[in-house]
C-alpha cells in the first residue's frame, strides 16, 4: 500500500465542537494511516479534495503546535478532544511528534484533554499525561480477536498491544477508558477479561455506518454480526459483565 504524505500549513487547529462533553476538537493530521474500513472520518477525503483511497493519504499539519500556542492565548478553558477525524498516534506521529507538541502547549495552560487512539505509541507521552490535572486516555477496543481486527482495521496496531497500553497507563495512575466501538464480532467474556484492571470506564458504540462495510461482512461470512440485534445483545452483555467487575459503562447508542 502506498502512502502519500504531504506537509501542510493549517489555518486553525483548535476548533469548537458540538460533540456532547467537549468544547474543542484538535486534529493534528488530515487522513489516517490506520485505514479502518468502517471509518466515518473518510468523509474528509471528499471534503479536502483527496483522490487517493482512505488510509493512503495523510496531510501533516506541521504548524499545528505553534498555531495552537497562539490560539490558546485567547481560548476559554475547555475540554479538548484529540482527535475526532484522525488518529493522533498513527504511525507518522512517531516521526513528526505533532500530537506530542500540541499536548505540551495544552499542558502549559492546563487545558483538560480527552484523548482517543488505537496505538500504544501513546505511551511515549506518558511523561506529559502525568502532568495534566485532567486527562483521560482511551484506546479503541472494537474486538478481542486479532483476525477480525485485520479484516476491519488493517493498518492499526494489534488488539493485545492496546490492552497492554491501557494496563500500563492505569498502573501509572493515568485515567483510562476503553472505547468498545464499533462493536465488531467478538466474545464478550474474553474482551472483559482483557480489560479488567486496565480501565476506569468503558464506552460502547455500535456500527454506525453499516452500509460501508456490508460487503466485507458478507465476504467473510459474518452477516449475522451486522444486525441491530447483535449490537443490542452484545452491548448489554458487555455492560453487565463490566459492571460486575465494578467498571462503569456508558452506552452511546
Ligand atoms: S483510527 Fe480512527 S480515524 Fe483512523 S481510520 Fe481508524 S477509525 Fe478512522
Amino acid at each position: 500500500m502506498s502512502m502519500k504524505v504531504k506537509e501542510v500549513f493549517a489555518k486553525t487547529v483548535l476548533t469548537r465542537t458540538a460533540i456532547v462533553g467537549f468544547d474543542y476538537c484538535l486534529n493534528p493530521y488530515v487522513g489516517c494511516g490506520h485505514g479502518c474500513k468502517y471509518c466515518y472520518a473518510s468523509f474528509m477525503k471528499r471534503f479536502t479534495g483527496h483522490k487517493e483511497p482512505w488510509g493512503e493519504f495523510i496531510d501533516v499539519k506541521v504548524n499545528a503546535p505553534s498555531l495552537l500556542k497562539k490560539q490558546l492565548q485567547r481560548a476559554k478553558l475547555g475540554m479538548v478532544a484529540i482527535s475526532t477525524v484522525t488518529d493522533p498516534y498513527q504511525p507518522l506521529e512517531k516521526k513528526y511528534e505533532i500530537t506530542r507538541r500540541c499536548l505540551e502547549a495544552l499542558l502549559d495552560k492546563q487545558f483538560p484533554v480527552n484523548l482517543l487512539t488505537r496505538s500504544p505509541l501513546c505511551l511515549r507521552d506518558m511523561d506529559l499525561f502525568k502532568r495534566f490535572n485532567h486527562i483521560k486516555v482511551g484506546l479503541t477496543m472494537s474486538t478481542h480477536d486479532e483476525n477480525i481486527k485485520r479484516i476491519f482495521e488493517p493498518g492499526s496496531p494489534a488488539i493485545e498491544s492496546r490492552a497492554k497500553a491501557l494496563r500500563t497507563l492505569h498502573l501509572e495512575k493515568v485515567k483510562t477508558y476503553a472505547f468498545v466501538g464499533p462493536l465488531l464480532p467478538m466474545d464478550s467474556k474474553t474482551l472483559v477479561q482483557m480489560l479488567e484492571g486496565a480501565v476506569d470506564e468503558v464506552l460502547i458504540d455500535k456500527m454506525n455506518y453499516p452500509n460501508k462495510v456490508k460487503g466485507l461482512y458478507h465476504k467473510h461470512g459474518l452477516d449475522d454480526y451486522l444486525k441491530e440485534d447483535y449490537f443490542n445483545v452484545i452491548g448489554i452483555d458487555l455492560k453487565e459483565r463490566f459492571e460486575k467487575k465494578g467498571i462503569p459503562v456508558t452506552m452511546i447508542f
